[in-house]
């Protein structure tokens, strides 16, 4: 799992741009599927024939990125965001810019030392960030092959931490894109199984809305990363999810405040997974998450609805360089996904 792991998070995949992961998961999975399919937008769909009721598996293939908007004068790189950065963890970053060819770059901004005092005091905001290539000046770093619009990743390599932990950029969610892969190789179901790598989830599930529609499915079960609560700064009311204990069997995710824009669980879909765990005796916790959602909201708002829940893998640092989660909790959520398709 580490190396399988390690080879999706170094890759790069940000949001439209999906190449390199769509390869990766193919290669790993050709043998193993009665169908494959792409649809337009680059969903990549793994079929297993069966009966019903069908089942709908999802992970997003994308990682958040950036995007070339501008080259100054000068040739350093202005960008936009294309997923929900937090403009102080993209601050000196190492990056690729996928143009012609990759190339390395570093986040700068004015330094510390020129800072006015009151422009100390305020978070420096992703506008006032560029990428430095080395250029000499715009046309020098047009000859590297960068125009606007390029595609720009973090470049990070994926390592061990102590106690089963690994830290790579990322692995939201190409750890649900591997924990899809082990599952779908080792199904033992009659039902017919649909595994989606999702394009564009970052930028508003786009890819799952396609997929959902095209398949049609009886249940939806979405498998992406969420936040441990586990850390300095962050109280037990605000999340009591820990790493290390377990997938996080979702109840309800969305906006902060409100709920709005996102999923509360089919109790079904809710009540296999928790019993399924109960059964099987696999650590596992219930999450209600404020503040973010996955594919399976749009999975579960498809055509009439459809029945649809989520395995989460509790994650520190989500939509940073170094995300951190627990491969103990990576093979539980195999286990989990793999006993709930068995048992329905
Ligand atoms: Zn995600």
């Amino acid at each position: 799992m580490f190396e399988l792991l390690k080879r999706l998070s170094e890759a790069s995949g940000p949001s439209s741009s999906e190449d390199n992961i769509r390869n990766l998961v193919y290669e790993e999975l050709k043998e193993h599927a009665d169908k494959i399919e792409k649809d337009r937008l680059g969903n990549l769909i793994f079929i297993k024939e069966g009966k019903t009721p069908k089942v709908m598996l999802a992970a997003h293939m994308d990682e958040i990125g950036l995007m070339v908007k501008f080259i100054d004068e000068k040739g350093f790189v202005r960008f936009v965001k294309v997923g929900g950065f937090f403009d102080p963890s993209l601050l000196n970053q190492r990056v690729l810019i996928h143009g012609e060819k990759d190339v390395y770059g570093v986040i700068g901004s004015k330094p510390p030392h020129l800072l006015k005092e009151e422009e100390r005091k305020k978070e420096i905001k992703s506008e006032d960030m560029f990428v430095d290539v080395g250029a000499l000046d715009r046309e020098d770093c047009k000859k590297l092959g960068i125009k606007h619009g390029d595609p720009i990743t973090l470049e990070r390599e994926m390592v061990k931490l102590a106690n089963n932990l690994v830290t790579g950029k990322a692995l939201d969610d190409r750890v649900g894109c591997a924990i899809l892969i082990e599952t779908f190789k080792g199904l033992e179901t009659d039902n017919s199984v649909y595994a989606v790598f999702t394009v564009q989830e970052e930028i508003g599930l786009r890819g799952a809305t396609v997929s959902s529609f095209k398949i049609n499915p009886d249940v939806g079960i979405a498998i992406d990363v969420t936040s441990a609560g586990d850390y300095p700064g962050i109280k037990d009311h605000e999340s009591p999810i820990h790493i290390g204990k377990g997938p996080a069997i979702k109840i309800a995710d969305g906006r902060r405040e409100s709920l709005g824009g996102g999923l509360i669980s089919h109790p079904l879909v809710r009540q296999l997974l928790v019993e399924t765990a109960e059964i099987e005796d696999i650590p596992h916790q219930v999450e209600v998450l404020e503040g973010g959602t996955t594919d399976a909201t749009a999975i579960h708002l498809s055509r009439e609805g459809v029945p649809s829940g989520v395995l989460s893998i509790p994650t520190r640092y989500i939509h940073s360089a170094v995300e951190v989660l627990s491969l103990d909790d990576v093979e539980n959520t195999v286990k989990l996904l793999k006993a709930s398709l068995k048992n329905k």
